[in-house]
């Protein structure tokens, strides 16, 4: 399956999604993920994961003869691939190991089968559940087919509540504000790195272990959304501050965001807070005040410390709009456990995802 010719499937990302993904990867010898599966003759394909798996999924046209399929990689190793005959618009469906580790689930389709991959959306509903509606599929001959059970224990001891209360929203690409593909640039600076773990707060927590994760999040997001992206570090290395600057004034980008993570002087665990500096400028302002309202949103009761001028170098030196983001405080009672937590790296990196696409909208 050529990757050239494939295109991601709107990424999933519920509020509970997975997302130590560039942290820890199963064990080889871990078991698939992949639980249960279910594609009915209405065109929705449901499945049943292990908690908080991670998954990506793909599109590859009709060509060549052979129709669209859509493929789904798990974490885990199938133990026994194989393939089932499908009917109607499903010529076949396969369930393979494409590398150690790994587990594919392809749906091939017939070739007269025509499918929008603007509206394939794969959509956790749940910690372990997800699902994908393919619209219009022909009726004619289909019958439905899946494995394994989809509605076993689980579902049962699963806590909806506690989904709900918090993000009503789920956190799918699809609810990103829009912006022009291929129009902006932005560079996105991890603060800290290698030797240089900026703040370090409650049980050990390291800033900047915490932004490298909400940073690749983001330029995921980003990139969903049509928007070009630079990282300035994409893992644990030491990186000096004028390059980051280089890097960003070189490019020309549209705008620059570091994303940090506080320290209070004394390690006072009553201060918690949100704010966003930028050094000067109506642009600069607009897209710390879109970003900080946005971080706020995803951080409830922590303090607004609002949207504050700075002189760090980083933002100083930039030539485009410049941001310095601190997403919380790795010494506060409230935000630390948040901060540890990968559910709120994600809402961090939702958020901040939002802000920057909002600024966009607004800045020709
Ligand atoms: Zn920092």
């Amino acid at each position: 399956m050529s990757l050239a010719l494939s295109r991601r499937i709107v990424v999933l990302l519920a509020s509970f999604s997975p997302i130590a993904l560039f942290f820890f990867a199963l064990p080889s010898w871990a078991a698939s993920s992949l639980a249960a599966w279910y594609l009915s003759r209405d065109g929705l394909l449901q499945l049943r994961t292990s908690k908080n798996s991670h998954l990506e999924a793909f599109y590859q046209p009709a060509g060549d003869g052979k129709g669209a399929r859509v493929w789904i990689d798990f974490q885990g190793e199938l133990v026994r691939p194989r393939s089932l005959e499908g009917s109607g618009p499903v010529r076949e469906i396969r369930l393979g190991k494409p590398s150690p580790g790994l587990t594919r689930f392809v749906i091939e389709f017939q070739p007269y089968v025509n499918l929008d991959p603007e509206k394939l959306k794969l959509i956790g509903t749940s910690s372990d559940r997800w699902q994908l509606k393919f619209d219009n599929l022909p009726k004619n001959g289909f019958r439905s087919i899946g494995e394994g059970d989809l509605t076993s224990p689980p579902l049962a001891r699963l806590n909806k509540q506690k989904f709900n209360s918090f993000s009503p929203t789920p956190f799918v690409v699809s609810k990103l504000p829009d912006v022009s593909r291929g129009r902006y640039l932005v560079v996105i600076d991890p603060g800290h790195g290698g030797p240089d773990p900026g703040a370090v707060g409650i049980g050990g927590l390291r800033e900047s272990d915490i932004v490298l994760e909400i940073s690749l999040q983001l330029a995921e997001l980003l990139r969903a959304k049509g928007v070009k992206v630079r990282l300035t570090r994409k893992s644990e290395i030491d990186l000096d501050l004028p390059p980051r600057v280089a890097i960003a004034n070189r490019l020309r980008a549209n705008a620059f965001v570091s994303i940090h993570a506080n320290a209070s002087s004394r390690n006072w665990e009553d201060v918690n807070g949100i704010e966003t500096f930028y050094f000067s400028g109506v642009k600069g302002n607009q897209l710390a005040s879109k970003i900080q309202e946005q971080v706020l949103e995803v951080s409830p009761r922590s303090p607004n410390r609002g949207v504050r001028k700075g002189r760090f170098f980083v933002i100083r030196r930039t030539t485009m709009p410049a941001v310095l983001v601190e997403t919380g405080f790795v010494t506060g009672r409230l935000d630390a456990p948040r901060l540890a937590d990968s559910k709120h790296r994600r809402r961090l990196a939702f958020a901040i995802a939002t802000g920057i696409l909002k600024y966009l909208q607004g800045s020709i």
